[in-house]
């Protein structure tokens, strides 16, 4: 454990290894010897190649409580303190996200925008309904086929204890240098790795080079691009990033959600409004979805946001 990790206390970024990996599923749980939460089936599927579907049917959730302890939690073991583990944050979450589609998730903050987004790759398991990827059920669906299909960014990427080169390999086991420079200009950050004594050997992470937060978004977003999958997640994918670096990342963004199928957990206006359909969450329930011309015409919450927090940010 702490090879990869460095002390226990690094517990509470756990479930970001996992989050911003995805593709190394195993990978953490070899090395944390833990069962997953999310036992596999025996009879376990493969998704088809390519598949790309996304559909929620009336998901209700709550966090795991203390006698449901699981990897995927263990965030929340690292704060004891979390003592509303119980409450319900989904209820009745329906939408579908069609191959090479944009869906734009919205809502004010704390309305479930991650909680959604997380049960997609399977960190949690619904408590009622179905999650389904390329119209499987994910409970069915084997772990690495899951975790095949989709690329995410989220808010807090983390790296490994390990080298560029095998954080981005984690994307994809076997790419060469020439690709996962590639993927590392198309992400903007190739002139920074670059400029590093090592170049692509230089170890990062707890207690190696520390990449910014925004270089780290930027090798999370390299990650997706390496790794190509047919569905895209994005929480607030430029979050940590400055406007310049914004302008660029966001390009390579687009070209990584370009085809795919994706859901984006969106803050800046030029994402949600290209989308094919916003899906707004209130407290945990879909209140209204519908292309932004519909949803500003119809005057409801998201026409609120709009006016708030979107021209707000100056994301205009
Ligand atoms: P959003 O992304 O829309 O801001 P979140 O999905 O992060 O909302 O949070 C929805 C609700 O779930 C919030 O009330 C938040 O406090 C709660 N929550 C988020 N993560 C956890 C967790 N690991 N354990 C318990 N509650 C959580
Ligand atoms: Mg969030």
């Amino acid at each position: 454990l702490t090879r990869l990790y460095g002390p226990l206390t690094a517990l509470s970024n756990v479930r970001v290894d996992v989050m911003s990996a995805l593709v190394s599923f195993q990978r953490v749980f070899e090395v944390l010897d833990l069962q997953p939460l999310i036992r596999e089936k025996p009879d376990a599927k493969e998704l088809p190649e390519g598949a790309a579907s996304i559909a929620f049917r009336d998901v209700d959730f709550h966090y795991p409580g203390a006698d449901e302890v699981s990897l995927a939690s263990l965030e929340d073991l690292a704060r004891p303190d979390r003592s509303d583990n119980g409450r319900q944050i989904l209820t009745g979450v329906s939408f579908a996200v069609a191959p090479g589609e944009l869906v734009a998730l919205v809502g004010p903050s704390g309305a479930g925008k991650t909680t959604t987004a997380t049960l997609v790759p399977r960190l949690y398991d619904v408590s009622s309904g179905t999650v389904e990827v390329g119209g499987v059920d994910v409970r069915d669906l084997s772990a690495s086929s899951l975790a095949d299909h989709i690329g995410m960014v989220t808010q807090d990427a983390h790296l490994f204890h390990d080298t560029v080169r095998e954080n981005l390999r984690y994307a994809r086991p076997g790419a060469t240098d020439e690709q996962i420079w590639e993927a590392l200009d198309r992400a903007q950050i190739g002139e920074t790795v670059r400029r590093l004594e090592s170049g692509l050997d230089t170890v990062v992470g707890e207690r190696g080079y520390r990449f910014s937060g925004g270089e780290k978004q930027r090798l999370a977003i390299a990650r997706v691009l390496l790794k190509a999958p047919p569905i895209v997640i994005l929480d607030e994918a430029t979050a940590h990033l400055d406007s310049e670096s914004e302008a660029a990342v966001q390009r390579a963004l687009d070209s990584a959600l370009e085809g795919r199928t994706s859901l984006v957990i969106a803050h800046r206006l030029s994402t949600v409004r290209r989308a094919d359909r916003i899906v707004v969450l209130e407290d945990g329930r879909v209140v209204e979805s519908g292309t932004h011309e519909a949803l500003v015409d119809r005057g409801g919450l998201y026409a609120e946001l709009y006016k708030t927090q979107f021209q707000e940010a100056g994301v205009l």
